[in-house]
C-alpha cells in the first residue's frame, strides 16, 4: 500500500473530518469500521449480482445506536464533570426519518435507555405509540387540533408517558376540555417559549420573536392562570424551544438556554412544582465537509454538552430552583450517518473522445496538425507546456471555425485531439500536483453522469445547498486526476452538482466500459429520504439494511427493491389497467407491427413496466 494514502487528503476525500472513524480508507477502498469491516464496494457488488441494479441505499442501524449512546454517553460525562442533579432524557424527532428500517432497529437498539419519540403530526403520533418503547418519553409538538389530543388522551389511558407541548393557547383550551369529556389520565403538558433569541442560519424561522410557534411571556402568565383555575398545574411538566436545525454556532444556543432557565426558574416560582424538564430541542450539528477548514460547526459534541450543563446549573443555582431534566430532541445527529447513498457512474463526458473518433484528412489545418504532433510527443518533461499549447490552439481554432476557416471535421478533430491531450498529461502529472496543473485542471472539468436523482436522493442540495461527503468507493491508492462536476439522470439542469472551486472534488479517469465506478454519498440519513421527490417519476433507490453479527460478520438484509413502473404511476392514481390496455390495444391494432412480432413486442414492454426506473446500463456492449 501506498504510504501517503492515508494523509493524503487527495486520496481520503477528507474521511478524517466527517466519517468519525464509521469509515475508514485501508488497501484503496472505504470500509465500514465495525465488525469485520467490510468494504462498501466489496457490499454493491454482492448487490449486483444479485441483480440490483441502479442506485443503492444502505442502511446502518449501528450507526444510528451509535450516535445516541454518544449522546447521553456526553450528557452523563458532562453531568458528572459539574456535579449536575438533574436527568437526562431524549427523544428522536420523527420528522427527520419515519421509515421503518431506520426507527424499527432504533427502538429496538436503545431499549436500555431513557429514549423515545417525538412526534409532529397525527400519523408521527400514531408511530410513537406503536414503536416507543412503552414508559419512555413521548413528546408531541407542532399544531394541534381536538382530535390530535384525544389521541395524546388515549395514549396516556395506555400507559404512555406523553407530553403534549402548547405551541399557542388555543391548544391549552382544547386540553382543558378534553379533560372533563375524558378524564384522567392526563397527559403531561408541555410549554413551549417563544424566545426573544433568533434562530440561526437558513432555518432561522424555528426560533426568535418571529417564529411560528411558542408562547410569549404574556402567554406563559396567561397558561399558569389557566392551569391553576382548572387543577392542572401539576400536569405541567417541562419547557420547550427549538433554535433551529444545523447550527453552525453555539453561540445561540447558549443564550436561548440562559432564557429557557429563566423562565423555568420563574414559572417554578409561579407555583409549577412539577415542573422539571427544559427540551432544548433539536438543532446539533453534524460534519458535512470533506475540506479542511470548512467546518460545518464550530463546536463538539463535548463543548455542547458542557455548555449545555453548565449554563443550566449555573441558572438553577443563582435561582435557588432544582436542577432541571435536560431533554434533547435531536434528529441529524443521530440519523445522518446511518445511510450512504451508493450511485454507479455510467459514463464520463470525455469518454467520447478516443482515437478511433479522429477524423484526421490527408491536409488538416496547420493548427490540427500541431496538435496532433503534440499528442504524438508528449512526455513527464514536456507535459505541462504542451497542455497550455494545446489550450491556446483550441481557442484558436474554435474561432477559426466561427469566421468560416475551417469546418466541422476539423473542429471535432480538434476537441477529439484536445481532450486526448488533456488525459495524456493528467495521466503523465499524476504524481506531481502543482498549482499550475490545478488551475487548469479546473478549467476543463469531466462530467461524470450518476445513475442516481439527486431530487430524490440529496433534495437538500439542491433546495438549500446542503453538500454531502462524496468520494468513489475504490480506487484510493491512486491520486483522482480529474475535477468532477457530477450529472444525475434527471433531465433537469438543476440535476447537477457542479464543479466548485471552493470544495473542489477530484475523480478518477476511468473507462465505464471496461470497469465499474461507484460513488458514495455520506450522511444522507437525516432528512432526504422524506423530502426526496419523485421528479421524473424516479423512485426511492433499492434499500438495504447492513447488520453486523456477534462474530463480526455482516448481513445483507431487509431489501426493498425500487417501486416498479407501474406501482409509481398507481402512487399518481393512474388507473394502470387502463395503462396496460392502452398499450396493449395500441400494439394489436399497429399498422407498422407485423403480426408475429405483436406478442413479443407486447411482452418486452410488459417487462420493462415491470421494473425500476433507474438505468441499467448505457453500454450496449454491456
Ligand atoms: C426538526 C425538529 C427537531 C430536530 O432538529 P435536528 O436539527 O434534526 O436535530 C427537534 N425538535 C423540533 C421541535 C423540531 O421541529
Amino acid at each position: 500500500m501506498d504510504s501517503t494514502s492515508l494523509t493524503d487528503p487527495a486520496k481520503t476525500y477528507g474521511i478524517h473530518i466527517w466519517s468519525e472513524d464509521n469509515f475508514i480508507v485501508e488497501d484503496g477502498v472505504v470500509k465500514i469500521n465495525y465488525g469485520s469491516r467490510p468494504s462498501l464496494v466489496e457490499i454493491t457488488k454482492k448487490m449486483r449480482e444479485d441483480g440490483y441494479k441502479g442506485p443503492l441505499f444502505l442502511r446502518f442501524p449501528h450507526l444510528a445506536a451509535k450516535n445516541v449512546r454518544r449522546l447521553f454517553y456526553h450528557f452523563e460525562r458532562a453531568k458528572k464533570e459539574f456535579g449536575y442533579k438533574g436527568k437526562f432524557k431524549a427523544v428522536f424527532p420523527l420528522k427527520v426519518n419515519q421509515f421503518p428500517g431506520f426507527i424499527i432497529p432504533l427502538m429496538e437498539a436503545t431499549r436500555d435507555l431513557e429514549y423515545g419519540l417525538e412526534a409532529g403530526s397525527k400519523g408521527e403520533l400514531i408511530l410513537a405509540m406503536a414503536y416507543n418503547n412503552l414508559g419512555k418519553p413521548i413528546t408531541v409538538n407542532g399544531f394541534k387540533d381536538r382530535e390530535m389530543i384525544s389521541i395524546g388522551f388515549l395514549a396516556a389511558k395506555m400507559g404512555h408517558n406523553i407530553t403534549l407541548t402548547i405551541e399557542g393557547i388555543n391548544e391549552l383550551e382544547l386540553i382543558i376540555k378534553e379533560v372533563s369529556r375524558l378524564g384522567t389520565p392526563v397527559p403531561k403538558i408541555g410549554l413551549r417559549i417563544r424566545l426573544h433569541t433568533g434562530g440561526i442560519g437558513i432555518w432561522a424561522k424555528s426560533g426568535g420573536y418571529s417564529s411560528k410557534f411558542g408562547l410569549t411571556s404574556t402567554e406563559l402568565l396567561e397558561a399558569m392562570e389557566l392551569l391553576k383555575k382548572h387543577n392542572l398545574t401539576d400536569r405541567l411538566s417541562m419547557i420547550h424551544f427549538h433554535i433551529g436545525s444545523q447550527m453552525n454556532h453555539i453561540s445561540p444556543l447558549k443564550k436561548a438556554i440562559r432564557e429557557a432557565g429563566n423562565i423555568y426558574a420563574e414559572l417554578r416560582k409561579l407555583g409549577a412544582e412539577n415542573l422539571r424538564a427544559i427540551n432544548i430541542g433539536g438543532g446539533l450539528a453534524v460534519e458535512y465537509s470533506q475540506h479542511e477548514g470548512r467546518s460545518s460547526r464550530n463546536y463538539t459534541i463535548e463543548e455542547f454538552t458542557n455548555d449545555v450543563v453548565f449554563l443550566l446549573k449555573e441558572i438553577a443555582q443563582a435561582k435557588g430552583v432544582r436542577e432541571p431534566t435536560i431533554f434533547t430532541e435531536s434528529g441529524r445527529f443521530v440519523a445522518a450517518s446511518h445511510a450512504v447513498l451508493v450511485a454507479p457512474v455510467l459514463e464520463l463526458f470525455s469518454q467520447e473522445y478516443s482515437e478511433k473518433s479522429l477524423h484526421l484528412k490527408e491536409k488538416n489545418p496547420p493548427l490540427v496538425q500541431e496538435l496532433y504532433d503534440l499528442y504524438r510527443s508528449i512526455s513527464t518533461k514536456n507535459a505541462r507546456e504542451y497542455l497550455h499549447d494545446a489550450l491556446d490552439h483550441m481557442e484558436s481554432l474554435l474561432t477559426l471555425f466561427d469566421l468560416g476557416y475551417i469546418d466541422l471535421t476539423d473542429r471535432a478533430n480538434t476537441e477529439t485531439l484536445v481532450h486526448l491531450i488533456i488525459k495524456k498529461a493528467l495521466q503523465l502529472l499524476r504524481d506531481k500536483p502543482s498549482k499550475e496543473i490545478r488551475d487548469i485542471l479546473d478549467r476543463v472539468q469531466e462530467r461524470y453522469l450518476v445513475n442516481f436523482s439527486l431530487f430524490q436522493s440529496l433534495p437538500d442540495y439542491w433546495g438549500l445547498g446542503q453538500s454531502f461527503p462524496v468520494m468513489p468507493l475504490d480506487r484510493l491508492d491512486k491520486r483522482p486526476t480529474r475535477s468532477a462536476s457530477l450529472w444525475d439522470i434527471t433531465c433537469d439542469s438543476d440535476g447537477e452538482i457542479a464543479f466548485n472551486i471552493d470544495r473542489p472534488l477530484y475523480l478518477h479517469d476511468v473507462d465505464v466500459e471496461k470497469e465499474e465506478y461507484f460513488l458514495g454519498f455520506f450522511k444522507v440519513g437525516a432528512y432526504q429520504e422524506v423530502l426526496g421527490m419523485r421528479h421524473n417519476l424516479f423512485t426511492h433507490p433499492t434499500e438495504a439494511t447492513i447488520s453486523f453479527e456477534e462474530d463480526g460478520s455482516y448481513r445483507i438484509e431487509k431489501i426493498l427493491e425500487a417501486q416498479n413502473i407501474l406501482d409509481v404511476l398507481d402512487d399518481f392514481d393512474y388507473d394502470t389497467k387502463e395503462i396496460e390496455r392502452r398499450i396493449r390495444q395500441q400494439i394489436e391494432e399497429s399498422d407498422t407491427i407485423k403480426d408475429e412480432e405483436r406478442k413479443e413486442i407486447l411482452g418486452e414492454l410488459y417487462l420493462y413496466l415491470s421494473e425500476n426506473g433507474y438505468l441499467r446500463t448505457i453500454n450496449f456492449n454491456e
